[in-house]
């Protein structure tokens, strides 16, 4: 199972730390734009007359603060962007930087009325995406916190509603310049940011499914089919027998006295033995077409697709000779192992009398001495 979680884990890209700097990507540019858009209409003459030019410096003295917190995450986060260490409390400090500056900008340029709201909802999706649900429920949270104090405090006429924008901030009812471009430029950065890492998710999700099938259908130890995946191909490979009368042959393997390789020579190299007998499997079959499985323990399967019985014969023979040819080391001492093999091919009948006929021509080639291939046809029946 371990495994199996790393190899999620490490499906590229998607370390804790690299959605940390996407997430930071989300949103530091919509900052950088802001702070310096205003840093250069602060500096025109007649700023004065379409909107409160201290609440505006103030404003972008806060999303100064957090373009330097967020270009420090970045410089931290970069060249960890490969690993796979949790990162929770690294992960909530970025949900809170950004949480705060767009509460920052909603109050300023007023919640209801701005584009910054869109942006918040965004934000929430990116978070749960990339943060995950802690870090994100706890920026949202402190979010609506800080908004409902400031709707508070403009319902006790304490603050004014959106203190950046005055009277002549719109002109006949429509928004002056500044204030236009301001949010036309910010509305499509957050849809050119929100496209993108759409479809990088979308992308990283469909590759953790793909991952996901062939671990669903592969064997951990050797990489080879696992034995649902084997059924099902014994399955389909038997229709199409029934439909177009193409013998097929199925074959079970055994390693001889494996127990003995365990209490010998230790359970790891049993575990490197395991492997080798999956390599010589896997690289002595037709595939794609055949199947090489592991059924479990040191028992394994194949399926010879449109192989009949001589056939079949020749091509577990030079695996059965591969195999106990081929010597196994462990430090500098040396071994051998071999594999009984039961194969039957069929002309007709279910797959699981097949089975049963391989695994008897298996204790058959186990009962008359091991190391041993041993062969019959299933003809039609049951
Ligand atoms: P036979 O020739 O009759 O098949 O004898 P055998 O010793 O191979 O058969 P037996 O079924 O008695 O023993 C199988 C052994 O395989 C027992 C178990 O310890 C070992 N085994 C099963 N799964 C694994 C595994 O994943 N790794 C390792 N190293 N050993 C395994
Ligand atoms: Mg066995
Ligand atoms: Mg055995």
């Amino acid at each position: 199972m371990l495994q199996e979680a790393q190899l999620l884990t490490r499906t590229r890209g998607a370390t804790p730390a690299f959605n940390c700097l996407l997430a930071i990507a989300a949103s530091l540019p919509v900052f950088m734009f802001h702070w310096v858009y205003f840093a250069v209409l602060l500096g025109q003459p007649d700023i004065a007359l379409f909107t409160r030019p201290p609440v505006l410096a103030a404003l972008n003295v806060i999303v100064l603060m957090a373009i330097v917190i967020d270009i420090g995450m970045v410089a931290w986060l970069w060249p960890r962007r490969h690993r796979s260490d949790p990162l929770p409390r690294f992960m909530v400090a970025v949900a809170l930087v950004q949480a705060v500056t767009y509460v920052a900008m909603g109050v300023v340029y007023g919640p209801l009325t701005s584009p910054i709201n869109t942006a918040m909802i965004s934000a929430l999706v990116v978070g749960f995406a990339l943060l995950g649900r802690r870090p994100t429920v706890t920026g949202f949270i402190v979010a609506i916190v800080l908004i409902t104090a400031n709707d508070w405090l403009v319902l006790g006429g304490v603050v004014p509603y959106a203190p950046a924008v005055v009277p002549a901030t719109f002109l006949h009812g429509e928004p002056v310049a500044w204030w236009r471009h301001w949010q036309d430029v910010t509305f499509f950065m957050a849809m050119v940011l929100g496209i993108f890492l759409i479809v990088l998710l979308f992308g990283r999700l469909d590759r953790q499914r793909r991952k996901l099938e062939e671990l669903s259908r592969t064997d951990s130890l050797t990489r080879l089919s696992n034995r649902r995946h084997f059924m099902e191909r014994l399955g389909v490979e038997r229709r199409r027998r029934d439909r177009y009368r193409q013998a097929f042959s199925v074959v079970l393997c055994d390693a001889d006295h494996f127990k003995r390789v365990n209490d010998t020579w230790g359970h790891h190299a049993g575990d490197a033995v395991l492997r080798h007998i999956g390599n010589v499997l896997r690289t002595g079959l037709r595939i794609p077409g055949d199947v090489a499985a592991r059924l479990g323990g040191e028992e394994f399967a194949l399926l010879l697709t449109e192989c009949r019985e001589g056939e079949a014969r020749i091509v577990c023979e030079r695996l059965r000779r591969q195999l106990a040819e081929h010597e196994f080391r462990v430090g500098s001492e040396r071994f051998h192992v071999t594999m009984s093999m039961g194969v039957v091919e069929c002309r007709g009948g279910t797959e699981v009398v097949a089975l049963k006929l391989a695994d008897l021509n298996l204790y058959r080639a186990k009962d008359e001495g091991r190391d041993r291939v041993v062969v019959s046809v299933q003809e039609d029946g049951p």
